[in-house]
């Protein structure tokens, strides 16, 4: 995970990670530079930085469908207990939607079952239906 090159092309400067914008070199300044923060994030205080933060790394575990990855759970799971109760707080958020995203889904996935099987009852029914009345 080397620093990234020079020459990106579209824009100087780089993104600060705790507000997401591309910003130009002048708005990295002192510190907040090598940890590309720009000048406004680096005065948001610790309390925001680590909610930040902490935000980001959950992002990292959900797949595109919204859902924690399987393979990014050995990474969220230590997030439960993040020190900060506001992170915290944001990380069981997170795996409460997770949840219910999961039963929601296995719900439909069982409405589903079940309306294919009253489909092949009804189609039964009319198939002996059908036989009764044919001469
Ligand atoms: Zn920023």
């Amino acid at each position: 995970m080397g620093r990234r090159r020079k020459s990106r092309g579209r824009h100087r400067g780089h993104g600060c990670w705790a507000c997401g914008r591309a910003r130009p070199n002048e708005r990295f300044g002192g510190r907040g530079h090598g940890q590309h923060l720009c000048n406004e994030c680096s005065r948001l205080g610790a309390d925001e930085l680590e909610v930040r933060q902490a935000a980001l790394e959950v992002d990292r575990c959900l797949g595109a469908g919204g859902l924690i990855q399987r393979k990014a759970w050995r990474r969220f799971e230590p997030l439960l207990a993040h020190p900060n109760p506001r992170a915290r707080e944001l990380v069981v958020r997170a795996l409460t939607e997770d949840r219910i995203e999961r039963v929601r889904r296995r719900a439909e996935d069982l409405l589903e079952m079940m309306r294919i099987d009253a489909a092949d009852e009804e189609g039964l029914f009319l198939h002996v239906v059908r036989a009764r009345d044919e001469p």
